[in-house]
């Protein structure tokens, strides 16, 4: 999983995720018309200001290239304006003193401007701009349309309440290294002041939340309280400006009690009795068109759910064999049970081969730099120096979804930021669940999570997306691009013989990928086919190999999430099509590392249209 607008954190679930380009490529822009002064703790904050505008005409049909992307940058820079804690987490620290209190005028005020952005964006026509900003205009109106359902139809912001989460906000503001500290705890000091507001207008919001988000957000919202109790203390220790220190102290006292009230509110709901709740089931009507909005895929959402039901038989037919060959070598003359009883037999073999508890961020650190070489050896990518990954334990407010390692990266706007390699120190596992959890991860599964998430998954990804021209395609990552890049890069690095690619390691590769093909199932079966809990386990645990640990955990994702389980399997599934269909056409001029670094230039584009760019590309060339 790539953690980077964390999904459940953000009330950003707007737009799916984001990757990059640099900010400083965008022309600096005057900052909103009213401005508001550095807050006291009298002061009342003012909300981020940006009045809708009504649509820019471009001068003529025939409008260029350039027209659009002036146009685009504008809407993006006002977009931001009235998203400034989305846009903190996508490293645009030009609105860091600004929270965007989720009022009902609020929301109003963003659905006028989305729609009067959509008009303008659609004044051009596809058809009268070059392969790459075409490709620009089909995201852009994509995302802008998908936003406006989210705020209209959607409505997450009423039955989601771990949405209005601000840790990671205040975190990131106070970690910008382009920052002097005290600047940065002025913003903070800002910020602070929106806070008992932003928690009123949440509160308001609240209209039968599922079940499912409601503990979430109690679990989540009170995680954060480390960064008002703990990270911002610590860095105001560091200041010598008194008078500064005392506002944002008396300051810190406001926000913390009104996150505390809020969660007490939180608590209050499911205590009562006569409290009402959802189905976190989105049924297949909202499903299809969130599939659509979120994946942009050549395929729908029945489409790929069928095609995975028939990849999961293949994979299963596959382990069968490689469970037969490898019988002797560990059962010796001991009869093989028949059927999927002898593959699940050899996978529990191999799965006791797993470092141990205490070790676990450890044995990941120690493989990366293998992974690194093996990259440099076989000529697969280039990797770049200049960028190191950070290898950290997964901050609290992050915890509670279920994964064991995940990229954070700095987001698009922040060149410089850090990427984290989020690893859970499995904090409130029993040992029980801990051993269970650490069998799943064994030592051939985790070299795969650091393929993925990784080298050269994830991490690899946006180092590449980062050098993409265009901001709207870095802007908009497309979240089945990112998954499908690093779940085929899991196959390609055995295909080139990585692990050593033994038959024990296939066999656990098979197992590791099966989970991308039953996330779709699953996805599918649960949000569209009422799937239950009881049937959901079996499945992961009879046909999928998992193991209960994680199991649980999926089930749990499966009910805070929809569509995002099949980022997986549809992007790799297009990705892999792709390379055959390369692979035909160019025939001994087929190149795996030119096929890498050209499907990655294109930036976290959807891979249908990287597809006809990389195509058309072949076509030119004799
Ligand atoms: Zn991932
Ligand atoms: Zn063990």
């Amino acid at each position: 999983m790539l953690k980077r607008i964390p999904k459940f954190l953000a009330i950003a679930l707007v737009v799916g995720s984001f990757v990059n380009v640099s900010f400083a490529q965008q022309k600096p822009q005057p900052k909103p018309a009213s401005q508001p002064k550095p807050t006291t703790a009298q002061q009342q904050p003012k909300p981020a200001p940006s009045p809708a505008k009504p649509p820019m005409r471009p001068p003529s049909s025939g409008a260029s290239d350039a027209m659009f992307k002036k146009i685009t940058d504008t809407i993006l820079s006002q977009f931001w304006s009235w998203n400034p804690t989305w846009a903190t987490t996508v490293g645009n620290h030009r609105y860091d003193e600004f929270v965007d209190v989720p009022s009902k005028s609020k929301i109003g005020g963003k659905l006028i401007n989305y729609r009067n952005w959509l008009k303008t964006v659609e004044l051009f026509s596809n058809k009268d701009l070059s392969p790459s900003v075409r490709m620009d205009y089909n995201i852009m109106r994509n995302q802008l349309k998908y936003a406006i359902w989210q705020l209209d139809t959607f409505q997450s912001y009423k039955w989601n309440p771990s949405e209005y989460n601000l840790g990671q906000a205040f975190d990131l503001t106070l970690s910008n290294p382009n920052k002097r500290l005290h600047d940065k705890v002025q913003l903070v000091n800002m910020r602070l002041a929106y806070i008992p507001q932003y928690y009123a207008a949440a509160q308001q919001n609240l209209d039968r939340p599922t079940k499912e988000h409601l503990d979430l957000a109690i679990q989540q919202i009170n995680g954060s309280l480390e960064v008002f109790d703990k990270i911002i203390p610590d860095s105001l220790a560091k200041l010598t400006d008194e008078p500064l220190k005392a506002g944002v102290t008396e300051q810190l006292g406001k926000a913390t009690q009104a996150i505390k009230r809020y969660v007490k509110f939180l608590e209050d709901y499911k205590k009562s009795p006569t409290s009402q709740y959802r189905d976190f089931r989105i049924g297949k009507e909202m499903y299809d068109r969130k599939f659509d909005y979120e994946l942009q895929s050549r395929y729908t959402a029945v489409q790929i759910y069928e095609r995975a039901l028939i990849r999961k038989k293949q994979i299963q037919e596959e382990m069968q064999k490689l469970t037969t060959k490898l019988w002797s070598k560990y059962y010796g003359k001991q009869p093989m049970p028949t059927g999927i009883a002898a593959v699940q037999k050899m996978i529990d073999t191999l799965s006791a081969q797993h470092c141990k508890r205490e070790d676990f961020m450890d044995c990941i650190k120690t493989m990366l730099p293998k992974q690194e070489a093996f990259l440099k050896d076989k000529d697969l990518l280039t990797p770049d120096p200049t960028k190191p990954l950070v290898v950290r334990v997964t901050p609290p407010y992050m915890e509670g979804s279920g994964a064991g390692a995940s990229i954070n990266d700095p987001g698009p706007y922040d060149p410089n930021g850090k990427t984290y390699y989020n690893v859970s120190l499995l904090t409130g596992y029993t040992p029980e669940q801990a051993e269970s959890f650490l069998r799943e991860y064994n030592d051939y599964i985790l070299q795969i999570l650091n393929i993925h998430e990784a080298i050269p998954g994830h991490y690899t990804q946006l180092v590449y997306a980062n050098r993409s021209p265009s901001i709207i395609k870095s802007v908009f990552g497309n979240g089945a691009m990112i998954e499908g890049w690093a779940v085929y890069t899991e196959r390609m690095m055995l295909e080139e013989g990585y692990g050593p690619a033994t038959d024990e390691m296939w066999l656990m590769y098979y197992k590791w990928h099966l989970r991308s093909v039953m996330n779709t199932i699953l996805d599918y079966s649960i949000q569209c086919l009422n799937m239950n809990e009881a049937d959901a386990k079996k499945l992961m645990v009879n046909e999928g190999f998992q193991q209960q640990a994680e199991a649980d955990g999926k089930w749990k994702r499966a009910t805070l999430s929809q569509v995002q389980l099949c980022y997986y399997f549809t992007g790799f599934t297009e990705i892999y099509d792709l390379r055959d269909e390369l692979k035909k056409k160019q025939g001994d001029k087929f190149n795996l590392k030119d096929f890498h670094e050209k499907f990655l230039s294109y930036g976290s584009a959807p891979v249908k249209y990287i597809r006809e760019a990389m195509l058309a590309d072949v076509a030119d060339k004799p």
